[in-house]
């Protein structure tokens, strides 16, 4: 059984006609878990709405007032932008703070063994978010705030992995030099944000592997394989979250990159064997990127039906 956070917000945060991170990737990603082989595997449940202490463990209280600001002079369908990619409607700082209470919460089910998995249904993104500012379409970085939640909660090693096409700038700025914390992000390079080289890698704490416009599916999973797991196995993390982007398809207006479906099961069943080896199973996965509406819906159905092979 897999746990499914979402909320109405989610689909109604909308940053205008033009923008790529509209209401329509939810809907397609919803169309997509009606699957009769995946539904009676997901339970769905309201995103509850996170809290301004739990924005604060990964944000500055300035970050949160200017957000809080800017969502006070958000008039009727009007719209405010935090940066040039990264506009305020009026569902946006509900939406934002879903996100945020879907992964907090995630993490509570996982500690406290009411489930072993979790995706987090949600939008605005958040792992271009850092602890000072709103960049790249994101708002808050819940994935980092799930990172934070989960130590206070007592598990000791947690570790993020980041599959989106673009680096999680953010959520490495958020977890960068931490204890017990690691991130992990395959990623375009160069391209978007500019950050993730291989230099910026911290034993134990940072791994990036930047791979080339038009990797393919062959190539990156040998690739994860050979690097990215053995980081993972030496870590042993205690719980396993994801920034599960999925604009890394081959047909995604915004990457280079050139995966499919097969991937996208193959990661969620390498992610689940890896939960399972090392964190009693304990998996939360929050969207991240996506944009080709037709691909972005079967990429998380697949994902989600991924199977953990042997290992
Ligand atoms: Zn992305």
């Amino acid at each position: 059984m897999i746990l499914i956070y979402s909320h109405d917000s989610c689909l109604q945060h909308d940053p205008g006609p033009k923008h790529p991170e509209n209401p329509g990737r939810l809907h397609s990603i919803i169309d997509a878990l009606q699957a009769p082989a995946l539904r009676p595997q997901l339970r769905w449940l309201q995103a509850p709405r996170g809290s301004e202490a739990q924005v604060l463990l990964a944000h500055t209280q300035e970050h949160l007032d200017v957000v809080l600001d800017l969502d006070s002079n958000v008039l009727d369908g009007s719209r405010r932008a935090l940066d040039p990619d990264t506009i305020l409607s009026d569902s946006t700082l509900d939406a934002a703070l879903r996100a945020v209470g879907a992964a907090c919460e995630g993490v509570n089910d996982l500690v406290s063994g009411l489930a072993t998995e979790v995706f987090c249904l949600t939008r605005p993104p958040g792992h271009h978010a850092t602890p000072t500012r709103a960049m790249g379409f994101c708002v808050f970085n819940p994935v980092a705030i799930a990172a934070f939640q989960a130590q206070r909660k007592g598990v000791q090693r947690v570790a993020v992995v980041d599959f989106d096409v673009h680096h999680g700038n953010g959520t490495q700025d958020c977890l960068s030099g931490k204890n017990g914390l690691l991130y992990v992000s395959t990623h375009q390079s160069p391209h978007y944000p500019g950050t993730g080289l291989a230099h910026e890698n911290r034993p134990g704490n940072i791994f990036n592997l930047p791979l080339p416009a038009g990797t393919t599916d062959a190539s990156y999973r040998a690739r994860f394989t050979a690097e990215v797991l053995p980081v993972l196995d030496a870590f042993r993390p205690q719980l396993l979250l994801v920034s599960a982007g999925f604009d890394a398809h081959r047909d995604d207006p915004l990457g280079g990159l050139c995966l499919d479906e097969s991937t996208y099961a193959w990661l969620g069943a390498t992610l689940r064997a890896i939960a399972q080896q090392h964190c009693q199973g304990r998996l939360l996965s929050v969207l991240e990127g996506g944009y080709n509406l037709s691909a972005l819906g079967p990429s998380v159905a697949a994902y989600l039906s991924g199977q953990a092979p042997a290992r």
